[in-house]
């Protein structure tokens, strides 16, 4: 079974479309959260994902733009896109966005925005002390794919230590998975990235093959940031989009 990995969309069509475009011979779809929050599209985003069957848990995004957490979590720029997502969003995008889980545990692996110990409290992933919560949370599972970060990079722990690696994948790349290790698996942003590398990022996890494979799409930039400005959504919101910071 081959499945595509799409992370932290955050309302960008373009690269939504982009990402979907490569995957297109994958036999799922999967998203670690956030389909909204940040770019113009919120609406077709979500629609996107809800008609694609595409499995999902809830990124922090998402449950700001429902009203399950204070918007004193996030900084002002951020937190002005969700009140801009959160007049957009229609009642059936909203219905959908409710009826999101924080986890989802199917048979390869786990899925979650942040991490798995408190995945309402949507903690960062970003080295690999911070891993501990979670790999200790993730047995019979080897396999976790997060968010949030909007970093493509993952951490792997050899069965029984606690001490794990943390390997960049901003260039893309393939991890083959080994059964004696556990892994944690960001597969980076489709809809912005926060790597140094503005291209969206992307996952294919070949369970058969022992698998994960990251690689970067391009997409027009440009065309996002023309509908972040006429949104009047706040301008280092579209700018960073072509640094990929
Ligand atoms: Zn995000």
């Amino acid at each position: 079974m081959r499945y595509g990995i799409i992370s932290d969309i955050h309302s960008n069509l373009e690269a939504l479309e982009a990402a979907l475009d490569f995957l297109r011979d994958v036999d799922a779809l999967i998203c670690p959260g956030d389909i909204v929050g940040y770019g113009p599209n919120p609406n077709e985003c979500c629609d996107i994902i809800r008609e694609r069957g595409v499995i999902t848990v809830l990124g922090n995004h998402d449950a700001a733009v429902i009203g399950q957490m204070a918007l004193d979590w996030f900084n002002p720029l951020a937190r002005a896109a969700i009140e801009w997502t959160a007049d957009q969003v229609t009642a059936a995008n909203r219905a959908f966005l409710e009826s999101l889980p924080l986890v989802h545990r199917l048979e390869h692996f786990v899925l979650v925005h942040g991490s798995l110990s408190s995945p309402e409290q949507f903690d960062y992933i970003t080295s690999p002390w911070e891993t501990i919560p979670t790999f200790a949370e993730m047995p019979p599972h080897n396999l976790c794919f997060v968010g949030h970060t909007h970093i493509a990079e993952y951490y792997a722990r050899p069965t029984g230590e606690l001490q794990a690696d943390q390997i960049s994948m901003a260039s893309g790349g393939t991890v083959a998975l080994s059964a004696e290790f556990l892994y944690i698996i960001n597969c980076g942003s489709v809809g912005q990235p926060r790597d140094y590398e503005p291209r969206a990022a992307v996952g294919i996890f070949d369970s058969d093959a022992g698998t994960v494979d990251i690689q970067r799409i391009e997409y027009p930039i440009a065309a996002t940031q023309k509908k972040m400005r006429k949104a009047g959504l706040p301008k280092p919101l579209w700018t960073r989009l072509e640094f990929g910071a």
